[in-house]
């Protein structure tokens, strides 16, 4: 039994210091994982290779840095593609910080703990239970979960799928063109290809062609609202919208956060943020958006998903919010944190592939469906380079698309010079996509040189489109005042104010209307970074608070 939990290995030369680890892990983890130890740096890459041989997961790594011959940084080195996934801390005298930092970029280390860790309630296990949870989010066992069977191509599966992986619900797609099991399963439910994509539940019946709201009840997302009237609901679950449902919720006001697809937002999509601080590691979108939402629901705050907010009207004071399925709930302020979407790309067969090697955004699913195949992206933009260095972990042919010369003017640095030492991405200047070729999926591009307008078709397994974003406010036109770009003007920015019922100024972040607040990127001149939605999402609260106390 022992033998199938997942493994901490702890590795230091000095006895009692592998004792006092092996005592303090035991006492919080030895439930849950089997604990390891090793005396030396060689001793534990022995042990390590043995798990490895038996196919024993290992969820964490506990390594002394100073030990003679094979270090703890040796170890950790040693083992990165048996063990990419294990979450890897150093145990660090203070003298040893500055390679611990160094680590970080070689290795890959999570986290450094300077010895001793006395008490390790305060100093070892927050630290380790946090990264064990990371891991746990990343780990399948062996599979007992939902089963997704539908065509390779199929626009709906893929839109299925997308839905479970944003929301980080593991699941286990099944083409019915391909695998004979699917077949099985697919007569067993009683379904056939009309009613595809079919998705099979470890317990109860299966749904065929379900809608993402279907899907989320059945997996215990929470798709209404417990209560019909609220201090503040919050629309948009990026990380604006999470901000101001954490302070909200440790705030002590009944708080409601409404998110249409899956919580994080843009930034959920974002393979690594590099500079959201607090992070010196880097944080993959999907891991912050995890914690973000955990977060907001054990302060209090409820969170609905998938749940798009269709209009909002105004009964003074208060507003009533009316989802897309018809609900609505009540509420006396409002923080509109909706953020913005992709803009979509104009050129022939482009929408007819979406979803079948067409994609706005990119994600594991995506990446992994097109592994070897050759790859391109549009777009000059940060998230355009980041996708791209993804990509490359798929294949070695990615190729980014620009109108212009270079990537100098639209990209951070650090993002080119990654690009530039990456073999696998290509940048190709003066380029624009004609036409997508394909009949059931993607399988060529039409490219044109913008400045000697040559045409070239060239085979193309996917192509990620990043292309710039336009403010997600359809649902609130005619509501509050929005710029030419239909983002929310908040504040300072307001222009002359018609209907304005209160009998202050609009406070800071506040839209044309009182008690609707704007936070994040869907706010005129907001500065479209994770720190700055997060810092507005919070100081919104602080508006409300203000604003509930005039009322
Ligand atoms: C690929 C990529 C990589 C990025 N990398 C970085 C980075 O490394 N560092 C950095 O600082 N920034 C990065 N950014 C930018 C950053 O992600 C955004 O600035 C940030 O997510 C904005 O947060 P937000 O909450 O304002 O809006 P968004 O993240 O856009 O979230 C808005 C949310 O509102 C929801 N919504 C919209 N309309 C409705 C409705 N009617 N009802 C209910 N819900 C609705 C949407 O589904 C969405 O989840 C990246 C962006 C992308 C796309």
């Amino acid at each position: 039994m022992n033998e199938t939990k997942p493994v901490i290995i702890a590795v230091d030369d000095e006895p009692e210091v592998v004792q006092a680890v092996q005592r303090d892990l035991r006492a919080r983890y030895a439930s849950d994982y089997r604990i390891v130890w090793a005396g030396s740096g060689q001793e534990a890459l022995d042990t390590l290779s043995t798990l490895a041989l038996q196919g024993t997961p290992v969820a964490l790594m506990l390594v002394d840095q100073r030990m003679p011959g094979v270090t703890g940084i040796d170890v950790l080195r040693e083992t990165l593609e048996t063990y990419p996934n294990a979450k890897r801390a150093l145990l660090t005298a203070y003298a040893d910080t500055e390679a611990a930092i160094q680590a970080i970029n070689d290795v890959g280390l999570d986290h450094y703990i300077l010895k001793p860790w006395d008490p390790p309630e305060d100093k070892l296990y927050p630290v380790l239970d946090d990264l064990l949870e990371d891991w746990q989010a990343g780990y399948r066992p062996t599979f007992e979960g939902i089963r997704v069977i539908g065509q390779q191509w199929s626009r709906a599966a893929h839109d299925l799928k997308a839905f479970l992986a944003r929301n980080q619900i593991p699941y286990r797609s099944m083409d019915i063109e391909t695998d004979p099991m699917a077949w099985v399963l697919t007569e067993q439910a009683g379904a056939t290809m009309t009613d595809l994509p079919l998705v099979l539940f470890s317990e109860g019946p299966p749904l065929m062609t379900p809608t993402p709201s279907q899907i989320a009840e059945r997996v215990g997302l929470k798709t209404h609202a417990t209560s019909e009237v609220y201090d503040v609901v919050v629309i948009g679950g990026g990380p604006a919208g999470l901000a101001a449902a954490v302070y909200g919720a440790s705030e002590g006001l009944a708080t409601l956060l409404i998110e249409e697809e899956a919580p994080g937002g843009q930034a959920g999509q974002s393979t690594l943020i590099e500079n959201y601080l607090g992070f010196p590691k880097g944080i993959s979108g999907a891991d912050l958006a995890r914690r973000a939402a955990a977060q907001a629901q054990r302060l209090g705050a409820e969170v609905l998903v998938p749940g798009a907010v269709a209009s909002v009207s105004r009964k003074d004071p208060f507003f009533v919010v009316t989802l897309a399925d018809g609900t609505s709930v009540t509420t006396k302020a409002m923080v509109v944190a909706s953020g913005v979407a992709y803009r979509r790309l104009s050129a022939e067969g482009v929408d007819e592939l979406i979803g079948a090697g067409v994609y706005y955004g990119t994600s594991n699913i995506e990446a992994a469906n097109h592994r070897d195949q050759p790859m391109y992206v549009v777009g000059g933009g940060n998230s355009a380079g980041q996708a791209s260095l993804f990509l490359s972990r798929f294949t070695d042919s990615v190729t980014i698309l620009i109108r212009g010369q270079d990537l100098t003017s639209t990209m951070s640095a650090y993002l080119i010079a990654n690009i530039e030492a990456n073999p696998a991405v290509q940048v190709r200047p003066h380029s624009q996509v004609v036409a997508a070729i394909g009949d059931t999926h993607l399988e060529g591009l039409v490219l044109k040189d913008r400045e000697t307008s040559e045409e070239e078709t060239v085979p193309a397994g996917a192509l990620f489109i990043f292309i710039g974003q336009t403010a997600h406010t359809e649902w609130l036109a005619d509501l509050v005042q929005l710029d030419e770009g239909g983002f929310v003007l908040t504040g300072a920015d307001l222009g002359p104010l018609k209907g304005w019922t209160a009998e202050r100024d609009p406070l800071p972040l506040e839209t044309s209307v009182p008690g609707i607040f704007a936070a994040g990127d869907v706010r005129h001149g907001s500065i479209k970074r994770v720190a700055g939605a997060v810092g507005e999402g919070a100081t919104a609260i602080r508006f409300v608070h203000q604003h509930l106390a005039s009322l």
